[in-house]
């Protein structure tokens, strides 16, 4: 007889890495244990090569796809990333909207259509799945239940709060979550004069329309905001916690798998030794403080490996967030003579590691991050216990969940002198101090996530159940 083809499932992934890296684990997830294919889908202005070489080392039942380029030049030169995302998002739902008819289309060749998935800048493709009658629009929520939470509970924060989140003289208590200090919120929720700010707004109200909510989180991280949302509410959709979902320490893009200088070096260091310093896939520190942490590094006499950039030059530090190439050469921004100096105990690689294999290496005993929350998942997985330095969007508000919240960090110090950060690396990989309750409680995580992600575990439940929310066959878009 004839085959049913497999159920098929386009995913959006807004730009950066960030969002596409957990989407395309989800996908692979899928793949392997539910027997589901997708099609990834990208916006036109991330083709960087680290994002091509990525997509290539997906699976053959993970297929990608790339929207035509949409015209961006009317907005200022100085937009907020959640603004160029969310614009770009919008002004593709024309073409979107025939992306996911043509896949509905041919289920022979990729399987029937049975669901769209995008992530949390994406909402607004939830038009372009009803346009192309696509009835059943789910939201990948790739950071955590905290941020959830903070974003479903925006629209009213935005009619009770008049002046700014900064100005709040108490911290935000939302439901389940540690208090949240208005300094703290994510990077758009700071201005409020900025266009980014009325986005994240308008995507808290969206993402009522979902379906239901995955999120890349899981419960033992933050137990409050995952036992309020486990709960049915009227208005808001059901919340599946899907997470730890990373990357095998294999995956991530053809570069990874050639022999690499950071692991050849890792090998030959002590066990636990080496501190892992990087700032995700885009992000830099201002000259300033690149200079700071090379002197911190030293000082501290601990090993280290260091992914460097060139510096951030308005101090934003997301110069780099469309396409994680350093733009200059970084090497030349560190303090005169530092290389020779360390050369024995430290290694500095330019603008990308492989982190999750570096992250899963014996030698590897602490992680320096800027708290972006695949970084954190991955190292919480790896058992590594971490150090926050947050830069930008939800960076800070990740950092306060996990040094306040579940203690799975130490913070660096504001001010971010050399002398606090030697400290404060020491205390951590020597266990010093508050050091020993960090790496008590990361191996604790490190037990539930893998409770989690196991054969019948939370992760392939929650997974399970969504499946089969899939393919049940009455309401099939097909
Ligand atoms: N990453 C990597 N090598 C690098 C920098 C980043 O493999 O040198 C990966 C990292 O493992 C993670 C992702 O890029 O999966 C970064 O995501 P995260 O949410 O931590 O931060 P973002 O890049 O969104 O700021």
């Amino acid at each position: 007889g004839t085959q049913t083809p497999p159920p098929h499932v386009a995913m959006l992934a807004t730009p950066g890495m960030g969002h596409l890296i957990p989407l395309a684990e989800l996908a692979k997830r899928l793949a392997q244990r539910h027997g589901v294919t997708s099609t990834l889908i990208t916006f036109a202005s991330t083709a960087s090569a680290t994002q091509r070489a990525f997509l290539a080392s997906m699976p053959p039942a993970v297929a990608s796809m790339a929207l035509p380029p949409v015209d961006m030049s009317d907005l200022p030169r100085d937009a907020a990333i959640e603004t160029l995302m969310s614009e770009e998002c919008v002004r593709a739902v024309p073409a979107l909207t025939e992306a996911l008819l043509s896949l509905k289309q041919r289920p022979t060749t990729t399987g029937r259509l049975v669901a769209f998935v995008t992530d949390l800048f994406g909402a607004d493709a939830f038009d372009a799945a009803r346009a192309a009658g696509v009835q059943r629009r789910y939201l990948f929520f790739p950071t955590n239940l905290t941020a959830l939470t903070l974003m479903l509970h925006l629209p009213e924060l935005d009619a009770s709060i008049p002046g700014e989140f900064r100005d709040l003289a108490e911290p935000l208590r939302l439901p389940g979550c540690v208090p949240l200090p208005g300094t703290e919120t994510m990077k758009p929720l700071q201005d409020k004069s900025n266009p980014s700010y009325r986005w994240m707004v308008h995507h808290g109200a969206k993402f009522r329309e979902a379906t239901a909510i995955l999120v890349n989180s899981f419960d033992a991280v933050e137990p409050g905001p995952a036992e309020v949302l486990r709960q049915p509410e009227p208005g808001r959709p059901p919340v599946r916690t899907i997470g730890p979902l990373v990357r095998a320490e294999d995956g991530g893009g053809s570069k990874d798998d050639a022999p690499c200088p950071c692991v050849e070096w890792l090998d030959r260091q002590p066990a636990k030794s080496v501190i892992f310093v990087s700032f995700g896939s885009g992000g830099t520190l201002p000259a300033e403080e690149m200079r700071e942490l090379a002197l911190g590094l030293e000082l501290s006499g601990q090993r280290f490996l260091w992914v460097v950039r060139s510096p951030s030059e308005g101090g934003v530090g997301n110069d780099n967030y469309y396409d994680s190439a350093s733009k200059k050469d970084p090497f030349s921004y560190l303090p005169q003579g530092f290389l020779e100096r360390t050369k024995d105990v430290g290694l500095v690689v330019p603008s990308w590691a492989p982190q999750p294999k570096v992250l899963a290496h014996q030698s590897t005993g602490g992680f320096l991050t800027h708290c972006g929350w695949n970084s954190t998942l991955e190292s919480l997985v790896h058992g590594v216990p971490m150090l926050a330095w947050p830069l930008f969007a939800d960076q800070r508000q990740n950092a306060v969940l996990l040094c306040d919240g579940v203690g799975a960090a130490l913070r660096v110090p504001g001010a971010k002198g050399r002398e606090d950060i030697a400290a404060v690396v020491r205390e951590l990989m020597t266990a010093e101090g508050k050091g020993a309750a960090v790496r008590a409680k990361v191996e604790e995580l490190q037990k539930a996530a893998a409770e989690g992600l196991r054969d019948g575990g939370a992760t392939a439940a929650a997974l399970a159940e969504v499946v089969k929310e899939w393919t049940s066959a009455d309401d099939s878009v097909y």
